[in-house]
């Protein structure tokens, strides 16, 4: 008994830890250089689509799949689901719980970068902290000047204004707020991943008083979801030996 663990977030991995000496296949897409272990067996990249992921599942014989992908994974949850529910495999999706407003958040959400052009003032400073994937996808916001945050130095920025800032979010909302004035930054452009990692951000922008746009969560397909460790953490022992 064979259960796959959808990763690629800080809960996939903090869920392998309990699961060491099961029967439990992680898998990651590959977009991080170097991710960091696993507490179970792990592969690495991505299944080459719908077919390749039905022949990996009867391959290995899986019999359950938790499904732990970012909240903004927008294809693999989808898959998943539909091809567990046409094979007949049980199948649990464990979603972080998106960040709610408090008093003082000034917070928009829109569906896209395009509609979030369409609100800024003009010669506005974005800070732009949707992940490295966005930095193909700013081609709405080139009449202002962007600050796009990634982890991995991939070269200089392709957008007239502006630059790449590299490294990871700091915890610590001092921190983030002293980068953000740095910058002088007006905007902020997130998603609204949950968790405590990224939250610092918001924090400062509280505090200096700036305007947060927040892109929308791809809609969850109607499938068994949980947000807790423990209930993920049960359904695989259910299911894997
Ligand atoms: P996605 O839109 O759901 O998936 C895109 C493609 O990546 C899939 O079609 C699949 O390729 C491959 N893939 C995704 N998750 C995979 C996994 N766990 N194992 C093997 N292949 C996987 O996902 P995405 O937004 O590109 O994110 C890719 C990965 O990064 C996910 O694992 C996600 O958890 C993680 N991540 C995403 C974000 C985000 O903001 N989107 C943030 C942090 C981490 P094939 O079609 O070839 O099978």
């Amino acid at each position: 008994m064979t259960v796959l663990l959808l990763g690629g977030t800080g809960e996939a991995r903090a869920l392998s830890q309990r699961l060491t000496g099961l029967g439990v296949i992680a898998s990651l897409a590959g977009v991080t250089r170097k991710p960091k272990p696993y507490g179970v067996p792990t592969r690495i990249g991505g299944f080459g689509g719908a077919n390749g992921f039905r022949s990996f599942l009867k391959d290995e014989g899986v019999t359950a799949v938790i499904d732990a992908t970012h909240p903004y994974a927008a294809q693999m949850p989808q898959r998943a689901s539909a091809i567990c529910g046409e094979m007949a495999l049980p199948y649990l999706r464990l979603l972080r719980p998106a960040w709610q407003p408090q008093s003082g958040d000034q917070w928009q959400e829109v569906a896209t970068l395009a509609e979030a052009a369409a609100i800024l003032p003009t010669n506005s400073t974005i800070f732009l902290a949707t992940g490295g994937q966005s930095a193909d996808h700013t081609k709405a916001l080139h009449a202002h000047t962007i600050w796009l945050r990634r982890v991995d130095d991939t070269g200089p920025a392709p957008w007239p204004k502006g630059g790449m800032i590299v490294g990871l979010p700091s915890n610590d909302p001092q921190v983030e707020a002293a980068l953000l004035q740095r910058h002088g930054i007006t905007h902020i452009i997130a998603k609204n991943s949950g968790g405590p990692m990224g939250y610092a951000k918001l924090d400062a922008a509280r505090t200096l008083g700036l305007p947060v746009i927040l892109l929308s969560r791809p809609p969850i397909q109607h499938a068994p979801v949980t947000t807790s460790l423990d209930t993920a953490e049960s359904f695989v022992k259910a299911h894997a030996s």
